[in-house]
């Protein structure tokens, strides 16, 4: 990135760093460095209106930009973004007596946490999701039977394309099964609140469900599951993506330093060091070597969870 477009990008966010390595801001510890890399943890209402015209800028120079929060569900490029990577960090929580207005920063357990204080215990079938709202939003993530879709009562959307932010109920998120239409709309999330309840039977749940995803997930770099689980047939037992591939016996395999889990086959691992670290090719032929035996042997097409972040984006993301 030139010195006119770097100075610009300041203009809007004194904080801009540039070059910055994108395994320090993802789950996976895998990703070469981003041209540009913005922080924002507070979303004042200038910077908001500093948010949209940097993204008018960037637009308008052709400059990619995506959005992350926590990096738990990303898998970055070896090379790195060519563009402005924009991270939500801002965390505020406001609570009333039956919501949380929440930024899309805020992280997901630390809500969980500040709820559970408060005596709302509804959130906690979430326990042990990592990351931010503002992802759990875009992805719909959900754990033992609640999706965000179930807890969100509206949220506050920027349309970059538009410069327009607006209020967004569930109904025009468009939310299923680890979808939003924030994935094709390419919206960011900036605020959301979330219906809260003194649900007291998830309290008691919460130790059980947390020990559970200690049993059967492993430790160590990933992003979580790779693999959606496929659409059920309503004429056959339903399939998950993990029992899929350890069923073609690739349960270990690697593939440079990326590694199937011996413990839970959808979660694909970082099992290099700091120094020599898996790659997203290694993942990525990994990932579709899982898939090719997925097909073979149970006419399955697997669809990734994990969203694959290119070097070059065609448009922004
Ligand atoms: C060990 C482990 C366990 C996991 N378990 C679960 C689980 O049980 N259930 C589950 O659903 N997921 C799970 N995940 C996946 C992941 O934690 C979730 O998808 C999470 O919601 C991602 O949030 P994030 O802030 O890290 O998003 P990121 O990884 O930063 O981003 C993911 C996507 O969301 C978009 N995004 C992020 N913030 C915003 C925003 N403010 N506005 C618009 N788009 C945005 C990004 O552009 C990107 O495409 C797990 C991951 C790990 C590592």
């Amino acid at each position: 990135m030139n010195q006119e477009k770097s100075k610009i990008i300041k203009e809007y966010f004194p904080q801009a760093r540039f070059s910055e390595p994108l395994s320090k801001h993802c789950t996976f510890r895998i990703g070469g460095p981003a041209e540009a890399f913005i922080e924002i943890d507070d979303l004042s209402e200038q910077n908001q209106e500093n948010l949209v015209n940097l993204t008018k800028y960037l637009q308008k120079s052709k400059i990619p930009y995506i959005i992350i929060g926590g990096g738990s569900n990303v898998l970055f490029h070896d090379k790195g973004f060519k563009g402005t990577v924009i991270k939500i960090t801002a965390k505020t929580l406001k609570f009333t007596k039956t919501n949380l207005e929440a930024d899309a920063g805020a992280i997901l357990q630390n809500i969980l946490k500040e709820a559970s204080k408060r005596g709302f215990y509804n959130l906690q079938p979430f326990i042990g999701i990592p990351g931010t709202l503002g992802g759990a939003i875009y992805g719909n993530a959900g754990a033992n039977g609640l999706e965000i879709k179930d807890i969100l009562k509206e949220a506050i959307i920027f349309n970059p394309r538009l410069s327009l932010i607006y209020k967004a109920t569930p109904e025009t998120l468009k939310f299923k099964y680890r979808h939003s239409n924030l994935k094709e709309t390419k919206e960011i999330v900036l605020k959301a609140t979330l219906n809260l309840s003194k649900a007291a039977k998830h309290k008691a749940l919460a130790k059980k469900l947390s020990a559970k995803r200690t049993q059967t997930q492993p430790y160590g770099l990933s992003a979580g599951s790779f693999f959606k689980n496929p659409d059920p047939d309503p004429t056959k037992p339903k399939l998950k993506a993990g029992y899929l591939i350890d069923q073609c016996g690739l349960k270990g395999r690697q593939i440079g330093q990326a590694k199937i889990s011996e413990k839970h086959a959808n979660f694909i691992q970082n099992a290099g060091t700091l120094k020599n670290p898996a790659t997203q090719k290694d993942v990525i032929r990994l990932a579709d070597l899982a898939k090719k035996e997925v097909r073979r042997k149970f006419k399955i097409d697997l669809k990734e969870e994990v969203q694959i972040i290119p070097h070059k984006p065609k448009k922004s993301m």
